[in-house]
């Protein structure tokens, strides 16, 4: 019994093995030629962050720091600050006047972006992330603010959708009308 049990390991396992080799040279190739073909990830996918604008440009970040409390990593900082009748960056009382993603930290869980009461904070699909520094990969707010659309206008500026936040988050506005302004 054990002298067929080596006639076999001996004999046969290794073509065996082989088989699965010579079977596997004609499947379809699975292999990605990553970085030189980039394929779409799935729809959702948690890449970097982005943070929202309203319709006429202003920022949906209110400065809470719901999110930042949400991270179970400590990846996030942010300071918020109150809009004056001068500079308002929000509708409402307030914004997030300083805004940080630590990517060397964050582990794209997506614990954030479910706290955020205000749907500011989303994450794209992009997940080129890697950098050869330490202080490239903490983002700051320009880094996380989404590009500016047509139709809207870089802020401060005041509200242009309603005369209160409240019109803003129930969606009560009009699409603004597009301006030329379109920044990257
Ligand atoms: S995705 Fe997760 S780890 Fe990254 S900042 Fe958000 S809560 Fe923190
Ligand atoms: S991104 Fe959302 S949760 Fe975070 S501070 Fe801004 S409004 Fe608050």
């Amino acid at each position: 019994m054990a002298e067929s049990k080596g006639m076999k390991e001996q004999f046969w396992d290794p073509i065996a093995g082989f088989g699965v080799t010579f079977r596997t040279m004609f499947k379809k190739v699975v292999t990605e030629q990553y970085p030189f073909e980039k394929l779409p990830t799935a729809p959702r996918f948690h890449g970097r962050h982005q943070l929202n604008r309203w319709p006429d440009g202003l920022e949906k970040c209110i400065g809470c720091e719901l999110c930042a409390w949400a991270c179970p990593a400590d990846a996030i900082y942010v300071e918020g600050a109150s809009n004056t009748e001068d500079e308002r960056f929000s509708p409402g009382e307030r914004y997030g006047r300083v805004y940080q993603i630590n990517y060397l930290r964050c582990i794209l869980c997506g614990l954030c972006i479910e706290a955020c009461p205000t749907r500011a904070l989303t994450m794209t699909n992009e997940y080129e992330l890697a950098d050869d520094n330490r202080a490239d990969l903490i983002y700051e707010k320009s880094d996380l603010l989404a590009p500016l659309l047509p139709g809207m206008e870089q802020p401060p500026h005041p509200m242009r959708l309603g005369d209160d936040e409240g019109a803003y988050y129930r969606g009560q506005y009009a699409a603004p009308a597009p301006t030329e302004e379109i920044v990257p």
